[in-house]
């Protein structure tokens, strides 16, 4: 018996979930507030679940998703300060914990702002930005592994880079952060690398980010415009005019349209410069 405390919801439509606007309908949603509940609904549910953070690295199949998703709520969005140690859930966004760290006085994710995502889904992409990481100030993790065990693992134990990390496979339940002190620059610095970043990307209309890894040779943006593939349009979707490495959803866009935009680029990119673009987002189907 599922605990009374999960929140079971059927058919779910997912595209609203994610920064993309892509996606079908889960079968099954659930939503759970503490440890004890995820670890008891891990032991109960089937088939290993999905994990939603804030569903901007993600590009879901249209249709049904039989694999039940899970959204981790209530106590998973809870910040706990201890000197200049935050102890942070993992569903928190990072725009809340910029806001906190810096009404408490510290700083250290200034380069990372405008990133729309959870601390769980950062940890586990390897998110970073403006040669700012994730796991800069990180102390510790504490996972859950899919068979509803709890444990923490050092920062020193994880493997982790560009789009990278090792925690993957697990689930994020919360991190420590030991960040320095507030510098009295680190507002303008915010602004700064926000406004920097509305005038690289595109916030215009929905995406995913950037779709594909930067190849060591080049930046995948510009190979992409070099092929000629900048504002390719695919039924709802589009290749943006701004940023190459970004889809945008232009209202009506569907999973089979971003696919053919994908891997039509792919297909351009090696025939006309001989490199392998590599997926950043993930996949749920
Ligand atoms: C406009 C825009 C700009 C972006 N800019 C950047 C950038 O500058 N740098 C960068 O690195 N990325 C960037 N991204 C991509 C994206 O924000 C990151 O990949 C981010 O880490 C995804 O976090 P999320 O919470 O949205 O995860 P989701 O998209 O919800 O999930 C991504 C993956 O993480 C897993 N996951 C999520 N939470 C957990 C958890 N708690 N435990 C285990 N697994 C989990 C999911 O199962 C999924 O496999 C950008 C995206 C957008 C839309």
């Amino acid at each position: 018996m599922v605990s009374e405390r999960i929140k079971i919801k059927k058919n779910v439509d997912l595209d609203l979930l994610t920064t993309l606007g892509i996606g079908g309908k889960a079968n099954y949603f659930f939503l759970v507030g503490t440890v004890s509940d995820l670890s008891k609904l891990l032991k109960e549910t089937g088939p290993r679940p999905y994990i939603l953070g804030n569903g901007s690295n993600l590009l879901i199949k249209d249709g049904l998703i039989k694999k039940p998703v899970i959204k981790l709520v209530g106590k998973f969005g809870q910040v706990r300060k201890k000197g200049n140690v935050l102890e942070v859930g993992s569903s928190i966004l990072l725009s809340f914990l910029i806001k906190y760290s810096l009404k408490e006085g510290l700083g250290g994710l200034e380069n990372l702002a405008g990133i729309p995502a959870s601390i769980g889904g950062m940890l586990v992409c390897g998110a970073s930005s403006f040669q700012a990481n994730i796991f800069d100030y990180l102390k510790e993790v504490e996972v859950m592994d899919f068979k509803g065990k709890l444990y923490k693992i050092k920062k020193d134990e994880i493997n982790y880079g560009y789009r990278y990390s090792s925690l993957s496979g697990r689930i994020v339940v919360g991190a420590s952060f030991s960040f320095p002190g507030n510098k009295s620059k680190s507002k303008e610095k915010i602004k700064n690398i926000i406004q920097k970043r509305i005038a690289l990307q595109d916030f215009s209309l929905p995406s995913c980010g950037s779709v594909f890894k930067n190849p060591s040779q080049a930046a995948a943006g510009n190979l992409i415009e070099q092929v000629g593939l900048k504002g390719k349009r695919r039924g709802g979707l589009k290749i943006s005019d701004k940023h190459a490495n970004f889809i945008v959803n232009l209202g009506k866009g569907s999973f089979q349209d971003a696919d053919y935009l994908i891997q039509n680029t792919k297909d351009i990119v090696y025939r006309k410069k001989g490199i392998v673009l590599e997926e950043e987002i993930q996949r749920w189907s």
